[in-house]
């Protein structure tokens, strides 16, 4: 199964990406990660990727197209993936078009998580990460079991420097401007899936069951 989760940020798609990656086994591909581990490590990638994270604009293309096509060559993705994050402009998703169908392959569904600004900058302002693991939180939704401290690793609860106010602003702006022209995209191939994201996380998980069925699945 090769699924794409699309939506503004703060539309739920690690959520729901890291949901899918356990019901289904196959793993959650999310560039933002991608770079946030890099950046942990100091690597060269990571450092030349964080300039645009902070800002809250997107890492070129050249930096970010054929990390993810290289990785869906490794074996793990032999069972499918669920891209979280990527593509994020029409470069990058015909780039990934181009890629599978050299491969006679063709992604499944593009879920496209709906959901209105007005929710979408609530919920930025009450989302945290752990700063070892990367594990999302919510403090409204899905508080950590201790505050501030993360349930998986024990590492410490933050704000990510892109989910303060101003950022989340430009994120929005180039969400508009540079991500939504792949929903119609992937509409016009019949690959759009629509799911209202303003729901809650359960509401949300029923509706992707139903669209992908249980079959594979590993938890109810
Ligand atoms: P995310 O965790 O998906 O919200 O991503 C955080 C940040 O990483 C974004 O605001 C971008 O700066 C960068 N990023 C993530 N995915 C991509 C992508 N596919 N193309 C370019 N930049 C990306």
């Amino acid at each position: 199964m090769k699924l794409i989760l699309m939506g503004a940020p703060g539309a739920g798609k690690g959520t729901h990406a890291r949901y899918l990656s356990e019901k289904y086994q196959i793993p959650q591909i999310s560039t933002g990660d991608i770079f946030r581990a890099n950046l942990r490590e100091g690597t060269p990638l990571g450092l030349k990727a964080k300039s645009y994270m902070d800002q809250g604009l997107l890492v070129p293309d050249e930096l970010t197209t054929d990390l993810v096509l290289d990785r869906l060559q490794q074996e793990d993705c032999e069972n499918g993936y669920i891209l979280d994050g990527f593509p994020r402009n029409l470069n990058q998703a015909e780039a990934l078009t181009q890629a599978l169908s050299d491969r006679g392959e063709e992604i499944d569904f593009a879920i496209h998580l709906e959901i209105s600004e007005e929710v979408i900058i609530r919920r930025m302002e009450g989302r945290r990460v752990c700063e070892k693991c990367g594990a999302s939180y919510n403090l409204v939704s899905l508080p950590p079991l201790t505050p501030g401290i993360c349930d998986f690793c024990g590492g410490a609860v933050v704000q990510r420097k892109d989910d303060e106010a101003e950022t989340v602003r430009k994120r929005l702006e180039v969400y508009r401007e540079q991500t939504e022209p792949i929903v119609r995209y992937y509409r016009e191939q019949g690959k759009e899936a629509r799911i209202d994201s303003g729901q809650s996380i359960e509401a949300v998980r029923e509706e992707l069951k139903q669209l992908l069925g249980e079959k594979d699945g590993h938890q109810n």
